[in-house]
């Protein structure tokens, strides 16, 4: 079975209390799914089943290979570079996130 190696590129051990959305769909006008936060600096990104799929983006683009689920009551972690799911101790918090644009139209 696979493991993650990347546990030290955590930093994000508080998550935020509300976000807005995907960031870069926010920016560019396009529409999420699910939300993910990158554990390493924050940034909070769409799943691969949204059409611009910003979570994968932003592993592919920088050395963040772990994000955490934003959906309500879920907790997985994820590393791209494992591709292995898990479930981390010590991040801390809930994020109450807008619904998806996608699913509202
Ligand atoms: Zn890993
Ligand atoms: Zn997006
Ligand atoms: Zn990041």
């Amino acid at each position: 079975m696979a493991t993650c190696t990347h546990l030290d590129t955590i930093t994000v051990t508080q998550l935020p209390a509300e976000v807005a959305g995907c960031e870069d769909c926010l920016r560019e006008g396009g529409k999420w799914l699910h939300l993910r936060i990158c554990l390493a600096c924050g940034h909070v990104g769409c799943c691969d089943d949204s059409p611009s799929r910003h979570a994968s983006m932003h592993a592919a683009g920088t050395d963040h290979p772990l994000i955490r689920s934003l959906e309500p009551g879920e907790q997985w972690v994820w590393c791209f570079a494992d591709e292995v799911a898990m479930l981390v101790e010590g991040i801390s918090g809930g994020t109450r996130i807008p619904p998806s644009p996608l699913l509202v139209g």
